[in-house]
């Protein structure tokens, strides 16, 4: 079964056309990405399909629902963190979990054996009641890849995952996902990066100019790309 698929994606801004028909297929529990330069279409893609943006023609299906039609429905089902997104400043993790956990509607007794989970996997435990504001950009990326995953779901779009990350984050962060690939989730990522894109992803499509150019197997990307 399909995770995700659309159709033929336009969105312009102005006369600045984004998307240019943009047409792509993900199966359940793949960890996939859309490789491109800035400017290519990526994140407009992942807003479109978080139900976070209309597109201006062309449609998608995210697990089985319509993000158009259904954006409410969508943002239940799945996770999300957009790029250089950063935890409330004036919260702590712990303090910021107990918030996506009331949003999310995680009983008491899964969010804090989640919290310990993930924490534990992502090596942040120590880090759980300082302020936000007084974590590195690596620790706070942590932080909301954690809330991102906090209600479990089969689907998480992720733009950028490892931007400004230091390598031995981007590491931590790397494994991390292959593991919730690995559970039968499905991972939609996007990067400007040939090498993450190479060495993460089950496949790869690579954006153009708002359009999908071609779809490869990681051993398939060649230079130029
Ligand atoms: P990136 O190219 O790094 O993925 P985005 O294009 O997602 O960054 O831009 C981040 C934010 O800035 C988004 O909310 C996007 O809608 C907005 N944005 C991007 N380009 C423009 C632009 N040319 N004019 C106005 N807003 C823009
Ligand atoms: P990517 O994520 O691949 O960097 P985007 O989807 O963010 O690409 O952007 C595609 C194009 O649309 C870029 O030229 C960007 O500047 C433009 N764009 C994105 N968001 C906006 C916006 N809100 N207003 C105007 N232009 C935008």
């Amino acid at each position: 079964m399909n995770a995700i698929a659309t159709a033929d994606l336009r969105k312009s801004y102005g006369d600045l056309t984004a998307l240019a028909g943009l047409t792509l297929d993900v199966p359940s529990g793949e960890l996939f990405a859309l490789l491109g330069p800035n400017g290519a279409g990526k994140s407009t893609t992942i807003r479109i399909l978080t139900g976070q943006l209309r597109p201006d023609a062309g449609s998608a299906s995210v697990l089985g629902v319509d993000p158009v039609e259904d954006p409410v429905g969508v943002r239940e089902r799945i996770g999300v963190l957009p790029e250089q997104e950063s935890p409330p400043s004036f919260m702590t993790p712990r303090e910021y979990f107990d918030f996506v956990a009331s949003v999310r509607g995680i009983d008491d007794d899964a969010l804090s054996e989640r919290v310990e989970t993930w924490a534990a996997r992502l090596s942040f435990r120590e880090k759980l009641d300082t302020l936000n504001t007084d974590l590195s950009r690596g620790q706070q990326q942590k932080v909301m890849i954690t809330g991102a995953f906090l209600h479990d779901p089969d689907l998480v779009f992720i733009d950028e995952p490892l931007v400004n990350l230091d390598p031995i984050v981007q590491e931590t962060v790397k494994r991390f996902l292959e593991s919730y690939r690995d559970d039968g989730n499905t991972v939609f990522l996007s990067t400007h990066d040939i090498d993450v894109a190479a060495e993460l992803c089950d496949r790869v499509g690579i954006v153009r100019e708002g359009d999908l150019v071609a779809t490869r197997r990681p051993a398939e990307l060649g230079e130029g790309e």
